[in-house]
């Protein structure tokens, strides 16, 4: 399966990726991961990318190609692709390099979304996020790591994430919708509610194939 995760910043992409690639063993494809590792590394890449994610802004669609052709080259199999695409000149991009099965798209109410961003906790090490507020804990439940936070994860650089998503990266919605690619998902609601509703999803989708 090539799935695709779509929805705003804060619906919960991260959170769910973690738990439907171990439930049926699909990797997990984050671009805002890979150019995280490509900062900490202080690879070229991750040198041109910090610029724009610090602001809030896009890294520039060639950047994000040389990234994911190299990731994706990886997994022939299938994968769990969450962060990309973010503008329609990127889904149209990646259907020259492969074919998704379908995308969910996860949506919230906007007033969860600051809420959410501003609580989250990272692992640095497997990328796992947490909520300090609803579940307030220091070290990684996978591997221990310390919790830290990410830099783009402040109430101001929010605002400018959200309006980036409802301008350049929204419009894909209609893209996969007029290719019956598109599985809307509730994306309120606990963990395992919102996980539920996915593995229903899911399962319907495999029911009608
Ligand atoms: P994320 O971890 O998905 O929230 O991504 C963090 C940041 O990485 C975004 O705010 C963008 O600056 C950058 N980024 C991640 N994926 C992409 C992409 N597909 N296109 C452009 N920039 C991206």
């Amino acid at each position: 399966m090539k799935i695709g995760l779509f929805g705003p910043p804060g619906a919960g992409k991260g959170t769910q990726a973690d738990k439907i690639s171990k439930l049926y063993g699909l990797p997990h494809i984050s671009t805002g991961a890979l150019l995280r590792k490509n900062i900490e590394e202080k690879t070229q890449v991750g040198l041109v990318a910090l610029k724009y994610i610090e602001r809030g802004m896009l890294a520039p669609d060639e950047v994000m190609t040389q990234v994911l052709k190299a990731e994706l080259g990886k997994y022939a199999d299938g994968f769990l692709l969450d962060g990309y695409p973010r503008t329609l000149a990127q889904a149209e991009l990646l259907e020259d390099i492969t074919d998704l099965d379908f995308v969910l798209n996860i949506d919230v109410d906007p007033e969860l979304i600051t809420d959410r961003i501003v609580n989250r906790l990272v692992c640095p090490v497997c990328g796992k996020n947490y909520n300090k507020r609803l579940y307030p804990r220091d070290v990684c439940e996978d591997d221990g790591a310390k919790l830290t936070t990410r830099k783009d994860d402040t109430e101001e650089i929010v605002k400018q994430r959200l309006n980036v998503y409802f301008k350049e990266t929204m419009p894909i919605i209609a893209y996969y919708k007029q290719k019956g690619k598109m599985i809307d998902i509730d994306g309120n609601g606990s963990i395992d509610e919102v996980f539920g509703r996915i593995e229903k999803a899911l399962y319907d989708h495999d029911k009608k194939r």
